[in-house]
């Protein structure tokens, strides 16, 4: 087996693009990795023979000078997205067996195109990752197929609900992988697992093929080693699809360019000079974690160093995000999942009475508890005569949340603080008390609903015996569409510090 084969997705398109392997062997490899870290649960499925067919195709291409940007490098995806070929199970028993006919827009955008998208980048995909059933949790525990372990400890919980898909990439099982985002489910599992992950403003990716958990708030995003290798992949994945209503019509973006791009008036030694930054005094609340704090304000003072300047500012409806959320998603949630009858998709039951007992009983062995505690809380919410009380609420003050943003964004560019309060709990941490768990989603949850792009960069390590070396990742939110500055200050830290090119102990 080769081992001159590392680096993330940039050094190994270049390493296809100069014929220093092929595409071929590089799916080798990161399938034998795959293979030596399938205690860790990432995977749910993996496509060896799909792979090593397309990666075959792609080095034919590559032989002609053809093909995407990303030709030939290995990809894995969430099990949120459909996949034609492969199942698709959203980590839910209710999907079990479930197979595409169609692709997911991301999956076409990354792989071979589609019809109607345009060709693809040319990525291979390996196979399907683990996640929180429906995306339905911070911890990955909520999966109908067993937990993930976070690489850097396997006591610990990788995140969620992207668990697989971060512990793949720090593991470095996969350079790159897919994931979506609906109240932190990109941000906080790259934090847990020390990559880098971004979530796009809400539009920028199209949702068409992505299994619905909460639509006004679900987006997908890249999750890899650096800021450079997630320009690349959200890149390829953004884009406008007629498919999706809410997918933005603004002109495609090259997100790698314009992470490259110096800001105006900055020179090489303070790439960032000019950039203020803004840190919401509710981000850094006494609660917060030691580890968490001082690895966060590190990173900050790297930036300074670059040139950016810090300034106060304030969200003052930060902790309401956690009520408004926890109300909104179920609602939505409940909603979509209404399609799960066990006429159309997946599960049913074996033995029922009549079309209710049907119902009934195969929503009952189909869904996790986590599901079916939303699915309630959703429908009680949504009810006559507590809609206004509850849901109506939480509309109103949804808008208020992205309000508070606009006046923040009058006084900086960027906003920055932790992602999580803590670092990875150990798995089962949380008991049977999900209100625990939905409390440390208050740092992802606003940015969530104010619709803008957002991302966790590695930060460092905690340095407390209790925080036991695990990685800390930093927030950094972005006006509406500023992806490419999110992407440009991310860049400048990583290209100053080296907390990203740190892997778990035996990961590549
Ligand atoms: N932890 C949050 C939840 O449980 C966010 C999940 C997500 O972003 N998909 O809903």
């Amino acid at each position: 087996m080769r081992a001159d084969i590392e680096g993330g997705v940039a050094a190994l398109a270049r390493g296809l693009s100069e014929r220093r392997y092929s595409s071929e062997e590089l799916v080798r490899v990161h399938l034998a990795r795959i293979e030596a870290g399938r205690e860790l649960g990432a995977f749910l499925h993996v496509d060896a023979e799909g792979a090593l067919e397309r990666a075959r195709q792609c080095d034919e291409r590559l032989a002609r000078g053809e093909g995407g940007a990303l030709e030939g490098v290995p990809v894995a995806h969430k099990d949120i997205f459909v996949t034609r070929g492969m199942p698709s199970t959203a980590g839910s028993k209710m999907l079990e067996g479930y197979a595409s006919p169609f692709d997911a827009a991301v999956v076409a955008r990354l792989g071979a195109g589609a019809p109607g998208l345009g060709p693809g980048a040319g990525m291979v995909t390996l196979g399907k990752l683990n996640c929180d059933e429906f995306a339905m949790g911070s911890t990955n525990e909520n999966s109908a197929f067993g937990p993930v372990r976070n690489p850097w400890d396997r006591t610990r919980v990788p995140g969620g609900s992207s668990g697989g898909s971060a512990a793949a990439v720090a593991a470095g099982l996969v350079p790159a992988a897919t994931g979506t985002d609906t109240g932190g489910s990109i941000r906080q599992p790259a934090s847990f697992c020390g990559i880098t992950g971004i979530k796009p403003t809400y539009g920028l990716c199209s949702r068409y093929g992505m299994i619905a958990f909460a639509s006004s708030l679900d987006q997908a995003g890249p999750l890899a080693r650096s800021a450079e290798d997630c320009a690349l992949l959200l890149t390829a994945m953004s884009g406008h699809d007629p498919r999706d209503a809410t997918s933005s019509e603004r002109p495609a973006e090259d997100l790698h360019a314009r992470m490259l791009a110096p800001r105006e008036g900055a020179g090489a030694a303070r790439p960032l000079a000019g950039l203020r930054i803004g840190l919401p005094r509710e981000f850094f609340p006494p609660e917060l974690s030691a580890d968490v704090e001082g690895a966060v304000r590190a990173a900050l003072a790297e930036m300074e160093k670059l040139g950016a300047t810090l300034v106060d500012v304030s969200l003052p409806r930060t902790e309401l995000a956690i009520p408004v959320y926890y109300i909104i998603a179920p609602a939505e949630a409940s909603s979509n999942l209404g399609r799960y009858d066990g006429v159309r998709y997946g599960h049913r039951a074996a033995h029922y009475a009549d079309l209710g007992d049907m119902y009934r009983k195969t929503r009952s062995e189909g869904f996790g508890a986590e599901v079916k505690r939303r699915i309630m809380i959703g429908t009680y919410v949504l009810s006559h005569g507590y809609y206004d009380a509850y849901y109506l609420q939480a509309q109103k003050l949804r808008r208020m949340i992205a309000d508070d943003f606009r006046a923040c964004f009058e006084r900086c560019d960027v906003v920055a603080g932790p992602v999580a309060p803590s670092v990875a709990p150990h798995l089962g941490a949380h008991g049977d008390d999900p209100v625990k768990a939905y409390l440390a989603d208050i740092f992802t949850l606003p940015a969530s609903l104010a619709g803008l792009p957002c991302m966790s960069v590695p930060a460092g390590f905690a340095s407390s015996a209790a925080g036991d070396h695990m990685p800390v990742g930093l927030q950094l939110i972005g006006n509406y569409f500023a992806e490419g500055a999110l992407l440009h200050a991310a860049h400048a830290l990583q290209q100053a510090t080296d907390w990203h090119l740190r892997s778990p102990g035996g990961a590549p």
